[in-house]
């Protein structure tokens, strides 16, 4: 059995690393909010280019703090992508404000720049893209249409650390870069966490408070804040892992390599365009028989995923609310499937996914 992804086997080769950091940490006695989180904080600014790095608790929470921190007119309408995961939409109703879903490109799954003009309305004042499976959107566009209109750009980088657009790091293209450590993100953490970097030195600030009870004193607060803090521990984890972060990068990018020089023509593979760094956190190919392939190769003992069954507007927390057509969406959501990728896989188990595909009749 190839399983999709094991996470156990993913982080053993830094096994003594992660012991010795959470072992400081309990020995330590300080457990949120401290040194190993301003520590993060400032090698993932460093690794992204960005002059502001502010941990939360997870990666919903850095697009609603962020959304939050930009203080929008009540109701504003903000720009996205109609196949993003979940996390996206529900920051932009959890802070008060409109989703308007905009098609993706069906080649790239990211948001079409083609279609913004069109979806544009009077009341928007933000646009919130996905770089969906490790892609960079197409920023060049995304960018001249960001200036031309005066909008918001947050990026939801939870999908793409270390990829980039024209060799500049996603996350740094907006006012605000959101990214997500769950667990199997291409950085992970032990548990849940995320972040928000931004060079914007008022909305760091205000982020800062945000995040603890709108507090930056102890007992002193300015804003109406949450708790969503980065604890010790789990920043801990993520200095270990972000030092190993572009050798696991450049791992999947070269399992990429194979599947790409080893799949069948009767698949769809991800679409690759110029000035884009992709960094695979999903390799995600399509078919019109995906259920029956899919439960073939499972036959086949080979574990698949797909991102997403549902797409955001048929779910039902979104009745009333999400409402229209989004055909491409409806196609992307029924035709993909996700292979293995990861930094527990090696170049011989795609090797022989590959082989496997091969027989597919
Ligand atoms: C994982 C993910 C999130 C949410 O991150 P959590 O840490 O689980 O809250 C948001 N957006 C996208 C695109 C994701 O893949």
């Amino acid at each position: 059995m190839i399983e999709y992804e094991s996470l156990a086997k993913s982080n053993a080769p830094l096994m003594e690393e992660l012991e010795a950091a959470a072992s400081r940490v309990i020995r330590g006695g300080w457990y949120v909010l401290g040194q190993e989180v301003s520590s993060f904080e400032s090698e993932f600014a460093e690794y992204l280019g960005a002059k502001h790095c502010i941990g939360v608790a997870n990666g919903l929470d850095a697009l609603i703090l962020s959304i939050e921190a930009l203080d929008l007119p009540k109701g504003s309408d903000i720009l996205v992508a109609s196949n993003t995961y979940i996390a996206t939409i529900l920051a932009i109703i959890r802070t008060g404000h409109r989703p308007i879903l905009v098609e993706p490109d069906i080649e790239t799954f990211n948001i079409d720049p083609l279609l913004l003009p069109a979806a544009l309305t009077s009341n928007t004042r933000a646009i919130c893209i996905t770089h969906l499976f490790g892609k960079p959107c197409r920023m060049d566009a995304i960018s001249t249409f960001v200036n031309e209109h005066g909008l918001k750009l947050i990026e939801d980088c939870a999908q793409s650390h270390g990829a980039k657009f024209a060799g500049q790091m996603t996350g740094t293209f907006g006012v605000a870069g959101c990214f997500s450590f769950y667990p199997t993100k291409n950085l992970g953490a032990i548990g849940d966490a995320g972040a928000v970097v931004t060079n914007d030195e008022e909305l760091a600030d205000r982020l800062r408070h945000l995040r603890n009870y709108g507090s930056k004193q102890k007992y002193v607060n300015e804003y109406i804040g949450s708790n969503s803090r980065l604890d010790e521990l789990q920043a801990a984890m993520l200095r270990v892992k972000l030092r190993h972060l572009n050798k696991m990068t450049d791992h999947k990018r070269a399992l990429a390599d194979i599947y790409f020089n080893n799949l069948p023509n009767w698949l769809t593979l991800p679409r690759i365009r110029d000035n884009e760094y992709d960094v695979f956190h999903i390799f995600g190919v399509r078919n019109d028989r995906r259920d029956e392939f899919r439960s073939w190769i499972l036959d086949q003992g080979i574990k698949t995923e797909v991102h997403y069954p549902i797409p955001p507007h048929k779910q039902a927390a979104m009745k009333n609310i999400l409402n229209g057509h989004y055909p491409i969406a409806e196609n992307l959501h029924a035709t993909e499937i996700s292979l293995p990728i990861s930094f527990s896989h090696n170049g011989e188990d795609i090797i022989k996914i590959c082989k496997i595909i091969e027989k597919f009749e």
